[in-house]
């Protein structure tokens, strides 16, 4: 048995298959970085608004998809795959637009669309869409919205230009809609401590997210974080307490939730600190490893849920 919930697992049973993301670079930008919420952005967040590895936004989404999928077929026989708007906020734009660009990605052997935006960048009338979408093409629809931490003086620390609250406004009416939803966090922000990991997988699980996927921090030059790093006003924590959150985090997490990944990747030429120089499946692997090892499983702490303090009346 997995010692979590992996997405890989969670795909073939879906789909009957091994189905394979293509990254889809859109040219716009984020309320966080335009002006309209702030300039700055979030203090990690670089030039490239959370994509480092895709196709140039100047070609069209049909471009991207169709050269992506020819070779991801090629390479590793693949069939089927999901659509996924990566870069900065997918949804901020006029919902015409939206129309547009979702429509584009309706092609051939496209299963679903992960659609990468804030909490603080969605409404009813994107969501309505969105599940005409999902009846009418029979495409499965996932919101992925960008948290990192449930601690909202954190949020304030990284410049969100949110709270928890439109996290939880926009999980519960993705959920209304019967949309899939999954969420980005950061267990190790600099601010953050264990309270803050456990609290993290509690709210999650609370909410009902289908999918989790888990960023460790890294920090990316000419960014205020970078400037905070080198300055000595934040730290790092080691690679060993990152371990032990997530070790902790899963165990706290409703045994359902889908584990889209349990580390980050970036672009290490651009970088001045990506998981503590290791490779990230070598982390993941030492992970999983210490969790068979020690008998600990995603779910093993998940008893606080529909008033557990009651169980025995
Ligand atoms: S919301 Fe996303 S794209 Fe916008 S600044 Fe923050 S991390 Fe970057």
């Amino acid at each position: 048995m997995e010692v979590y919930n992996t997405y890989s697992k969670y795909l073939q049973e879906r789909y009957g298959e091994k189905v394979y993301k293509l990254p889809i670079k859109l040219p716009i930008t984020c309320p966080n970085r335009d002006g309209t919420l702030s300039k700055g952005g979030c203090t990690f967040c670089g030039e490239e608004g959370g994509s480092f590895e895709n196709l140039p936004d100047c070609m069209s989404v049909k471009d991207q998809i169709g050269k992506n999928m020819l070779y991801i077929r090629e390479r590793y026989k693949a069939k089927k795959f999901i659509a996924y708007f990566q870069n900065f906020s997918n949804t901020y734009m006029t919902l015409e637009d939206f129309k547009e660009y979702i429509k584009d990605a309706i092609v051939d052997d496209v299963v679903a669309i992960s659609i990468s935006t804030r909490p603080d960048c969605i409404n009813d009338k994107y969501l309505k869409f969105l599940v005409e979408i999902k009846n009418n093409m029979g495409i499965d629809i996932i919101i992925e919205l960008g948290l990192q931490s449930v601690n909202y003086h954190s949020l304030i620390k990284i410049n969100r230009g949110h709270t928890l609250a439109e996290f939880i406004d926009a999980v519960i009416r993705i959920k209304a809609h019967d949309l899939r939803v999954c969420t980005h966090l950061i267990l190790n922000l600099p601010w953050d401590d264990m309270r803050d990991v456990i609290e993290n997988a509690k709210i999650i699980s609370a909410l009902g997210i289908d999918e989790v996927k888990l960023h460790s921090l890294y920090i990316i030059e000419n960014t205020s974080m970078a400037e905070q790093f080198k300055n000595g006003e934040i730290d790092i924590i080691s690679k060993e307490e990152y371990i032990h959150r997530v070790i902790t985090f899963l165990e706290y997490l409703d045994p359902g939730i889908i584990i889209q990944r349990i580390m980050g990747r970036a672009p290490e030429e651009k970088s001045i600190f990506v998981n503590w120089s290791e490779s990230w499946w070598k982390i993941r692997d030492e992970i999983v490893s210490i969790m068979e090892k020690e008998n600990r499983q995603q779910g093993k702490k998940f008893d606080y849920l529909n008033g557990k303090a009651l169980k025995n009346f």
